[in-house]
């Protein structure tokens, strides 16, 4: 190599350029000669290795100040960029900042395999919602085999090295523009295949079973609420970590009560004579009965509230309200004497014009306003 560039120069920034300044003109340049994007290109391979070298160092503190303070002779340059070449050696960096834009998330190295998480839908009423609850629920799942401790191999053999990939888990592929390293198909990263592969698992290193799990409900949940069961999940492949499980609550819909967050809502149906009067009505409340004044002259819709009835949240632990709404209920199956009743009831409060029914009136005044701007 000739005489060796400055390696802010490589990059082009200056001398005292902040980290990020020096990782964006990294990420512009290590792009823009990336030997996937040049294909047998001597020169652009050269200058990418050349600027993998000053990001090498520019980005490392300690490497950094060493250069700064001795130029080229302070830091050992043979790692970056020296002889053998990139193609293994450029990987960390790389990934580093750019994810895995180019190789779908492979590093080198084998993958292990983390198992799946799993989904359970978990119904229950209202009440142990509220209340909180323990309940054993059965999950089929995939456990680690015993017969051959997970690895898939025939108890006393174990697997071999991937013919297709010599045992590194990852292939080089062209994929159009880019040169691209991918999971080797035939061990699917693991390095390895099974050449006995173990009779209980077929291989697989896992097998199905249903697993009881006790699942212990914290008071005020919700629907939409999920529990994790750290590790709960289907076993990881080749020895690989375990998932987790995610218990889903659904709650389910309650003969009285609708829930809006840690408020409870119902409907109370008064009688009009009760709404009339005034009265007194015994309430449902998740603890038990309550007594409701009802003042005289109630309206229909009317909203009772009554603090602390309602849950206890999971989140807060502040208790909401039971929001009573009045419905006035119109009476049903009514004899011949009652009617007779209501019908000299009506006409006793006609006979007293508008005072009895001031909504009605005004609704009824609103009603001929309106047909008046009609006819115009
Ligand atoms: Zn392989
Ligand atoms: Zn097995």
């Amino acid at each position: 190599m000739a005489t060796k560039r400055e390696y802010y120069e490589v990059l082009g920034v200056p001398r005292n350029a902040a980290e990020a300044e020096i990782k964006k003109a990294y990420r512009r340049l290590a792009m823009k000669h990336h030997p996937d994007r040049n294909p047998d290109d001597k020169q652009a391979e050269d200058q990418f290795k050349e600027v993998q070298e000053a990001y090498n160092v520019l980005s490392d503190e300690r490497k950094r100040s060493a250069y700064d303070q001795f130029g080229h002779a302070g830091v050992n340059t043979s790692a970056a960029g020296g002889a053998g070449g990139f193609s293994g050696g450029f990987g960390d960096i790389f990934d580093s900042v750019f994810g895995d834009i180019f190789g779908g998330g492979a590093r080198g190295g084998k993958r292990v395999y983390r198992g799946a998480d799993l989904r359970y839908d978990l119904e229950m009423n209202l009440e142990e919602a509220v209340a909180g609850t323990t309940v054993k629920i059965r999950v089929p799942n995939l456990i680690s085999c015993e017969s051959c401790g997970g690895s898939g191999a025939r108890k006393g053999s174990s697997p071999v090295t991937c013919p297709t990939c010599n045992g590194l888990g990852q292939v080089r592929m062209s994929q159009g523009f880019f040169s691209v390293q991918q999971t080797c198909p035939q061990c699917r990263g693991q390095g390895r295949t099974i050449k006995d592969p173990c009779p209980t698992c077929h291989g697989k290193g896992r097998v199905r079973e249903n697993k009881t799990i006790s699942v212990k409900v914290p008071p005020g949940v919700d629907s939409g609420d999920r529990i994790r069961l750290t590790g709960e999940g289907e076993a990881g492949e080749s020895g690989g970590p375990p998932g987790d499980l995610y218990v889903h609550v659904a709650v389910r819909d309650h003969p009285i009560f609708t829930r809006d967050g840690a408020d409870l809502h119902c409907d109370i149906p008064v009688s009009f004579v009760t709404a009339t009067l005034g009265g007194e009505l015994e309430i449902p409340t998740l603890e038990g009965r309550v007594k409701l004044h009802i003042p005289p002259e109630t309206q229909s819709g009317k909203l009772f509230r009554l603090r602390g009835k309602g849950v206890r949240s999971v989140r807060t632990s502040s208790k909401g309200d039971l929001l009573c709404q009045v419905v006035i209920e119109t009476p049903v199956n009514l004899t011949r004497r009652q009617k007779e009743l209501l019908a000299e009831f009506d006409t006793s409060m006609q006979s007293d014009g508008k005072k009895h029914s001031p909504l009605e009136h005004s609704w009824l005044d609103g009603v001929k306003k309106f047909f008046d701007g009609i006819k115009g």
